[in-house]
């Protein structure tokens, strides 16, 4: 399994394929993808470990489809590498990691959630007394219908309303380190983060094991320059 390389979205961690995206930058400023110059996130910054595909998305089957426990461990440690990458962002001492939530039908079939196991695997590794892990803080009140195959919008109006914080007391003022397994196209991270600083959190991170890559960014690599960029673009 390879890390994520390469030129990123300093918001959400898109790969950026344009190398003018990290040029003419003033002083200090991070490069983002056209969605994020576009839309504030409500999250302050989003990060992975790897591309969701080859062994990485096995690894990911095999502890959520074939109940592999032990898989949690080998996918924390690589999560605990994106939460130390975020790290020097973290304002407060001290963050609360909040595993997004399953439905309790889905907990019931599974044994388990998935990101919880996972978030509890990376503390274990990082041995940070920072780091508390509350999974009770999120809830998941409707039992969505999967995501796949459905597009940006359509994954929004299936969100919507899918969580609810259960205990905002914990986080109030607090900054919220949110785990999850995959980040596709945002929209869980988003409506969680959402929900995460109504109730009063007041920055949400996200740190996910992998992330899907745009399909015209896969192949494209940042600071590789104008000629291939072209030749891509001359493919397409
Ligand atoms: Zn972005």
């Amino acid at each position: 399994v390879q890390r994520l390389s390469g030129g990123f979205c300093s918001v959400c961690g898109e790969r950026i394929a344009s190398p003018y995206a990290f040029s003419d930058l003033p002083g200090g400023e991070q490069p983002r993808c056209g969605i994020c110059r576009r839309i504030e996130p409500v999250f302050a910054r989003a990060a992975a470990y790897g591309s969701y595909d080859g062994a990485l998305r096995e690894l990911i089957h095999l502890l959520k489809y074939n109940r592999i426990r032990p898989a949690a461990n080998v996918l924390g440690r690589m999560l605990a590498e994106v939460i130390e990458s975020l790290q020097p962002g973290f304002g407060d001492a001290s963050l609360i990691v909040v595993p997004v939530p399953l439905h309790a039908r889905r907990v019931k079939q599974r044994g388990f959630n998935h990101s919880e196991l996972l978030a509890s695997a990376a503390c274990k590794v990082l041995r940070s007394p920072h780091l508390h892990v509350i999974p009770a803080v999120l809830e998941r009140s409707k039992d969505t219908v999967s995501q796949t195959g459905l597009t940006r919008h359509q994954r929004q109006e299936n969100m919507r309303g899918a969580f609810t914080v259960a205990a905002p007391s914990d986080i109030r003022d607090r900054e919220v380190l949110l785990v999850d397994d995959v980040f596709t196209t945002g929209t869980t991270a988003a409506e969680c983060a959402r929900v995460l600083r109504r109730a009063g959190a007041s920055k949400v991170w996200v740190a996910t094991v992998a992330r899907t890559l745009k399909a015209e960014n896969q192949f494209a690599r940042v600071g590789s320059g104008k000629t291939e960029e072209l030749s891509l673009a001359a493919r397409a």
